[in-house]
């Protein structure tokens, strides 16, 4: 597993068994994308196949460019394969980062929420420019509890419970040698089918992506707060802390924390809660923890 981007202005982790290698989610431009490839030594031209977690702009930003740069399928549910393509419309195209900005703009004029963010040259982009952003060489449609295989790893989507239409986590397996990996972020709080999901993992990556206290005292505006905290938003410090005392099985050799929140969160604090509820597991102690990072690939998890 090699962790590309995690976070709220785009994600993309390559998971790599034998001589398949998959990639989840693009959420970052085709360059960048390719810039951080190369950084960590993976050639993108290697790569299989991309998989979609959920719509999101942090997770699909770069997708079509970079599909069809290499020639390779994308693998989504139908409803998210719809609802990327409805996305793509003109005036939906903001990343969640200038959506926040907007929102916290509209509150300090409290002018009237506009319907429409169009920009000029957006609306002038005609049916055809459309249609072209949102061709891709191939699609492939896959469902939330039934595993399908690309090459040599099988993949096993679970739902997430999560703001989009049909989002998903991963449990990917590695046909020849039963190493199991796992992602698990973009969820408002952790379910049993999740729990069931992540049992025996080897690899985790899992969501801790704010401090409660940080969020409540934090710049969102209080209707973004409410989002977050949601049961269909983003699991927090305490939440990813619960599940890792309580719920998980301890097997896995390396738990990263992952999409971490830069306005409501730090790193040391994620570090601190997961570590005290390994802490208090006796049995978890030879859990090694790391942190992913917005702004740089992290360091290729090899078992
Ligand atoms: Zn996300
Ligand atoms: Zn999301």
């Amino acid at each position: 597993m090699t962790i590309l981007a995690s976070g709220s202005k785009g994600n993309a982790t390559v998971i790599a068994a034998g001589s398949t290698r998959l990639l989840v989610d693009a959420g970052m431009s085709c360059r960048e994308l390719m810039k951080r490839m190369k950084l960590v030594g993976e050639d993108p031209r290697s790569l299989n196949a991309i998989l979609i977690t959920h719509e999101h702009v942090d997770h699909v930003a770069g997708l079509s460019v970079l599909a069809r740069r290499l020639k390779i399928p994308v693998f989504f549910t139908e409803s998210t394969h719809r609802a990327w393509m409805r996305m793509l419309s003109p005036g939906a195209t903001m990343s969640y980062a200038q959506w926040l900005e907007k929102v916290r703009r509209q509150k300090l004029e409290s002018a009237p929420p506009a319907e429409d963010v169009t920009q000029p040259a957006e609306a002038a982009s005609s049916r055809k420019e459309r249609y072209e952003r949102s061709s891709l060489p191939e699609v492939e449609y896959f469902r939330a509890g039934q595993s399908f295989a690309v090459g040599e790893i099988d993949v096993m989507p679970f739902t997430t419970p999560h703001d989009a239409v049909d989002p998903c986590g991963f449990v990917f397996q590695a046909r020849r040698e039963s190493i199991r990996m796992a992602i698990a972020t973009d969820l408002g709080y952790v379910p049993p089918n999740v729990k069931m999901a992540l049992r025996g993992v080897d690899v985790l990556l899992l969501e801790s992506n704010h401090d409660l206290e940080m969020l409540k005292d934090g710049p969102y505006p209080w209707s973004v707060k409410q989002r977050v905290l949601s049961r269909v938003g983003h699991l927090s410090n305490a939440a990813a802390a619960e599940f890792l005392e309580h719920d998980y099985d301890g097997g896995a050799h390396t738990i990263v924390l992952g999409h971490l929140s830069e306005q409501n969160n730090l790193p040391e604090l994620a570090r601190l809660a997961a570590e005290q509820a390994i802490g208090r597991r006796r049995s978890l102690l030879g859990n090694r923890v790391l942190l992913a990072s917005q702004h740089l690939p992290l360091e290729p998890i090899t078992l």
